[in-house]
């Protein structure tokens, strides 16, 4: 119960890590059932270009309707289904759902169709040495090319090197592209560079936040900017809620974003109208 045990470290009376822990159990039980029973979802976020706003990609990202406690945040219970290993089969589902959808998408053949489909894999993921066939078998069952998928893998999910990196290269030589998630938040965000193979940044939205009116900000998302387009890698701001955070992401050399400004994670038979432009 790492994470979340964590945020109660401090507590005095055992009673509530008991709850906590009581709690957790009933929330990975009742996951399992989730899966089994058609509660999980997977919604599609889009990734856009700058300046124009045109679809170019969606970002897949779980959603878990609890008939009881209704909508359950992913921060919630994936890190839970990470520690108790449901990761795997809430992972293969997420990445099937996904590319079966890429590729109905790609089949019908709308022009302003995205193009890729970004999946999140966890830590646990990346370490099961069978991961990248899983990748490639999924691939092939669902006809979508390598280069249509994107995996989101985080700093902190590769920093260790071993088996993940391993999968993460693996990945690459099929020829699916590979985003570090969350960049510049993790650990030796730069320095794995150098170690993973890495096709797509995107850079954290805490570092896009306050972008207008903190010149720090700027200075930092200027920096990771620079550095991408110096090692030929493309880079997703991501978090972006106000034209104003875009524009000056396009003065700093942004190309793609994602975030509330451009459009929420919705069902994916919403994401095509959804879709906006900022003119
Ligand atoms: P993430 O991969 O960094 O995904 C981006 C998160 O930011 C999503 O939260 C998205 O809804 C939210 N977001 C996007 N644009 C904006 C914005 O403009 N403003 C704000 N405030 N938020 C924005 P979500 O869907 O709650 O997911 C949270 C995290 O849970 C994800 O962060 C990812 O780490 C994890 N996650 C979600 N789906 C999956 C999955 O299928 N597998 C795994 N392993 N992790 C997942
Ligand atoms: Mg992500
Ligand atoms: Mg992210
Ligand atoms: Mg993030």
């Amino acid at each position: 119960a790492s994470k979340r045990a964590g945020a109660g470290r401090h507590h005095w009376y055992s009673a509530d890590l008991d709850d906590q822990a009581g709690d957790e159990g009933r929330l990975i039980d009742d996951l399992r059932t989730a899966l089994d029973t058609g509660q999980l979802r997977v919604a599609y976020q889009p990734i856009v270009t700058l300046p124009d706003g045109a679809l170019v990609a969606v970002e897949a990202l779980i959603r878990w309707h609890h008939p009881e406690r209704g909508p359950i945040s992913p921060a919630v219970f994936i890190p839970l289904a990470e520690q108790t290993g449901i990761i795997h089969e809430v992972g293969a589902w997420v990445l099937r759902t996904a590319c079966a959808q890429a590729g109905a998408w790609r089949a019908s053949s709308v022009d302003v169709a995205p193009r890729r489909v970004s999946v999140n894999v966890s830590a646990r993921q990346l370490a099961d040495p069978g991961f990248a066939e899983l990748v490639a078998s999924v691939l092939t069952e669902t006809g979508l090319f390598p280069y249509e998928l994107v995996v989101e893998v985080t700093e902190t999910a590769v920093f260790g090197g071993g088996q993940a990196v391993r999968t993460v290269k693996r990945l690459h030589e099929l020829g699916v592209r590979i985003a570090l998630d969350d960049f510049g938040t993790g650990h030796s965000s730069l320095g794995l560079l150098q170690t993973v193979p890495v096709d797509i940044l995107k850079v954290d939205k805490s570092f896009v936040d306050h972008i207008t009116t903190e010149g720090r900000q700027a200075v930092i998302a200027s920096a990771l900017i620079q550095v991408s387009q110096g090692l030929g890698l493309e880079a997703v701001a991501e978090g972006v809620e106000t034209a104003d955070q875009a524009d000056e992401l396009y003065r700093l050399g942004y190309r793609l974003a994602q975030g509330y400004l451009f459009g929420r994670p919705v069902e994916a038979d919403e994401v095509l109208p959804a879709r906006g432009s900022l003119r």
